[in-house]
């Protein structure tokens, strides 16, 4: 799949035309979405990956096979960030997700190891208020040893979601991205 990046934007203003629908990636920083987005397009170095979390600061526009726009919204939940700047995040994330008429679906990643963490339950509970669609993509799979542990923890991450399935991604050997895809594709013909 063809994939441009278009823009970094740090005001709406900044974000560019709405003319394709959009698939927003949301999660907290360093949850793996930089690698779920390289594996999904393909490509190593689409987004830019990091040890160092709390790096992205902007919202991130890809241009998707002339199908699609991915949107990679800035990481949250990062401790060592000053409040003030907690609340521009907030409100730039805010902002895309009630103001754009093209986000057709939302991907929440979590942390397969991990599950429910305070600010993603707070962003799930913002999401289905604000009647925005979104599917959990529980990552970092790899890191769950046993195909029991495996299995427990997606299982701990679904009991939270609403009508759709969690799904289970590694980026390691991008295990997943298939199903992943599978659910990009279906907003086509559901729009
Ligand atoms: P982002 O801050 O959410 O964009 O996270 P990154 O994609 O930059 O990943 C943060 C760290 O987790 C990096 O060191 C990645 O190599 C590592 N990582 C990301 N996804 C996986 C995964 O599925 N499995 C493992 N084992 N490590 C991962």
């Amino acid at each position: 799949m063809e994939a441009h990046f278009i823009v970094s934007a740090a005001r709406p203003e900044q974000f560019p035309a709405e003319s394709l629908p959009e698939i927003a990636f949301l999660g907290r920083s360093n949850v793996g979405k930089s690698s779920l987005l390289n594996c999904l397009t393909g490509q190593k170095k689409l987004a830019i990956t990091s040890a160092r979390p709390g790096c992205t600061q902007l919202v991130n526009f890809y241009r998707i096979g002339g199908e699609f726009h991915f949107v990679d919204l800035p990481g949250y939940g990062y401790a060592r960030v000053p409040q003030a700047i907690v609340g521009q995040w907030k409100q730039l994330i805010e902002q895309y997700l009630l103001q754009r008429s093209s986000l057709a679906l939302c991907f929440l990643i979590l942390d397969a190891r991990r599950g429910w963490m305070e600010k993603d339950l707070e962003l799930k509970q913002w999401l289905e208020f604000h009647n925005r669609r979104y599917i959990v993509i529980a990552t970092k799979t790899d890191k769950l040893k046993s195909q029991s542990d495996q299995r427990q923890g997606i299982a701990a991450i679904q009991s939270q979601t609403l009508d759709s399935e969690a799904l289970p991604f590694s980026a390691v050997n991008c295990r997943g991205a298939r199903e992943i895809w599978q659910a990009i594709t279906k907003i086509k013909t559901q729009r």
